[in-house]
Order: C-alpha cells, then sequence, then structure tokens
C-alpha cells in the first residue's frame, strides 16, 4: 500500500477550565500517540485574558506535527481529544476544558462546512502568534505581531 507523505501541520491548544496545564500536557500527550500523527514540537506555555469569551484566563500553547493523516482526519481527532478532555459547548465561546483548532495544514487552503484552513481568525490572536512565532518565527510576520501588540500575553 503506498503511504501518504508527512504535511507539517500547526494546532493551537488552549484551556480555561480545570487543571490547565495539565490538560495541554495530556492533549500533546494523546497527540503524539496517535497513529498518523508525529509530535515535532511544542511552544512553551503562555497565559492569556479571554477575547470573546467569559471565564479565567486561559493557557495556550501551539504544536507542530508531521502527519499522514488527511486534514478532516486530523480535525476529527482533535475533537476526540477535546472531547476525551470533557470538552462541554453548552453555548458559544464558553469556558472550555480543552480547544484544539487547526491552525495550518500545509499550505493547504480549506473551506469546507466544518473545516476553514489557515484557521480565520489566526492573524487577530496574540495567543496563536505569539506561541506560533517562538516554535516556527518564519511564518509570522513582524507586522502581524504587531496587530496583536495590545492583547495581553505573559510566559507561564
Ligand atoms: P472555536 O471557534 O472557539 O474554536 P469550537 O472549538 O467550538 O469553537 O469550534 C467550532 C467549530 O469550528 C467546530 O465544530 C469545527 O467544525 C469548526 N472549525 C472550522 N475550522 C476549524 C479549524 N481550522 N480548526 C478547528 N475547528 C474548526
Ligand atoms: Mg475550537
Amino acid at each position: 500500500m503506498q503511504q501518504r507523505a508527512e504535511v507539517t501541520a500547526f494546532v493551537a491548544l488552549g484551556a480555561n477550565l480545570g487543571d490547565l496545564a495539565q490538560a495541554l500536557r495530556e492533549a500533546l500527550q494523546r497527540l503524539s500517540e496517535t497513529p498518523g500523527v508525529r509530535l515535532v514540537r511544542a511552544s512553551s506555555l503562555y497565559r492569556t485574558a479571554p477575547i470573546d469569551s467569559s471565564g479565567p484566563d486561559y493557557l495556550n500553547a501551539v504544536a507542530e506535527l508531521a502527519t499522514t493523516l488527511t486534514a478532516p482526519d486530523l480535525l476529527t481527532t482533535l475533537q476526540a481529544i477535546e472531547q476525551g478532555a470533557g470538552r462541554a459547548r453548552p453555548y458559544r465561546n464558553a469556558p472550555r476544558t480543552l480547544d484544539l483548532d487547526l491552525l495550518l495544514y500545509g499550505s493547504a487552503r480549506i473551506d469546507s462546512a466544518t473545516l476553514t484552513v489557515p484557521h480565520p481568525r489566526m492573524g487577530e490572536r496574540a495567543f496563536v502568534l505569539v506561541p506560533l512565532s517562538e516554535i516556527a518565527p518564519g511564518l509570522v510576520s513582524h507586522d502581524a505581531m504587531k496587530n496583536v501588540s495590545g492583547q495581553a500575553i505573559r510566559p507561564e
């Protein structure tokens, strides 16, 4: 059987309910245990105030993966890991035990009912751009960083 080539993907991790660092560590562990997914590197953890959301501060990070999964299959994997962490969606932008968003999947542009890549709001969020620039500085422009410089974010 032919093996699919690996694609570099970036995933944003966030949590603001429960044991935040534990939730992010477990999510990274789950990802690395998923067949067809290699965890290449993870950023350090950052604390951020909620945007368009309520509740306590978030802990955020970004991970680089190398994966043979398709983008929809990777999204399904991310959602299964969210569910495993007890993610509930009582209302839009509710506090969450774990949020996993697919930021980039190679150079793919995807616009389906369930998946938009690159993630449409990644350029507006310091909690994505700061950790992303830590592990992949070439992907984040100086201008993009300037656009989010008003948002409070600090290393954990
Ligand atoms: P949030 O936008 O705050 O991350 P959710 O995590 O509840 O909200 O996601 C809502 C929906 O967003 C999911 O059901 C998923 O189908 C859709 N979605 C679209 N594009 C993406 C993406 N790039 N990464 C993750 N989810 C996505
Ligand atoms: Mg999400």
